[in-house]
């Protein structure tokens, strides 16, 4: 990672924990279980961003004795983190809601909600700089934090004014939320996981590839290891006649499949059945 890299990374850091500190604040001194619940998803999201970024920098390791294809996969150990992260937080929240006894809203919760959304603001402004990189994923993580934000800070407010149960119904709302993002979570990442092959369009495109060059694909399973790379097996029927130019076509058409799509694929060769034509 460059210098300058680093030095925005740690900005982000120190901006998203001032954040949840800010949140906190609100949450204990200031007696809103609305923004406590939300400083707790901050908390998961400061622990995610680490884990994230330190699971990266382990899937670009280069393949060794334990992981013979590599350690793309590692990746998703970020995600599998994040997920207890917010799982120990949602109950957590669920604890706080589940007990609704009365209580006082102080106005110090509203202005504590809004002083870490203006952090987490610049937070999110700073990782949408490097697009594509891990933060720029973390960027669009966040903004569900913004909205969570606003959210409170609304709560807090009728619940300072008016009455605790805005500010209840407000920590109730959030928990909810909490929940419904995680079963989406582990859902996607159940899938990701499973082996799931890449759409009809790419099989068929890189069945192309090989076809175009004259080779006869009699098979070809495809699957992703993470979210952008292809891993494909191939069964093709193999030509003795010519060898050269069949060996110079495949790895055209391998250099093809990794180019366009990024996508290694596994040859294997069967011999050619007098049977047929
Ligand atoms: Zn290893």
């Amino acid at each position: 990672m460059l210098r300058k890299e680093k030095d925005r990374l740690l900005l982000i850091l120190v901006f998203s924990l001032a954040g949840g500190i800010f949140k906190i604040a609100g949450g204990i001194i200031y007696h809103s279980k609305s923004v406590l619940v939300d400083a707790l998803t901050s908390m998961a999201n400061l622990a995610s961003l680490v884990l994230i970024l330190a699971f990266m920098k382990k899937s670009s390791m280069p393949p060794d004795e334990n992981h013979h294809f590599g350690h793309v996969r590692l990746k998703f150990g970020g995600s599998i983190f994040t997920l207890m992260a917010y799982s120990f937080v949602a109950g957590i929240a669920l604890m706080e809601v589940l007990s609704p006894k009365a209580y006082t809203v102080s106005l110090g919760a509203p202005v504590m909600a809004a002083l870490g959304l203006i952090c987490y603001l610049v937070a999110i402004s700073l990782s949408k700089e490097s697009r594509g990189g891990p933060l720029g994923y973390y960027a669009t993580f966040t903004v569900s934090e913004v909205i969570e934000g606003i959210t409170v800070i609304a709560s807090s407010l009728t619940g300072a004014v008016y009455s605790y149960i805005f500010d209840y119904l407000g920590s109730i709302a959030l928990t909810f939320y909490i929940f419904y993002e995680l079963l989406k979570s582990f859902k996607d990442l159940t899938l990701k996981v499973s082996d799931i092959a890449p759409p009809l369009r790419i099989v068929e495109g890189i069945k192309k590839s090989f076809e175009s060059r004259g080779l006869s694909v009699e098979e070809l399973k495809m699957r992703y290891i993470d979210e952008k790379t292809l891993e494909g097996h191939m069964i093709i029927i193999m030509d003795k006649n010519n060898m050269e130019d069949f060996e110079e076509a495949l790895s055209e058409a391998k250099r093809e499949a990794k180019e366009k799509y990024n996508a290694e694929i596994f040859v294997e060769f069967d011999r050619k059945k007098d049977n047929v034509k």
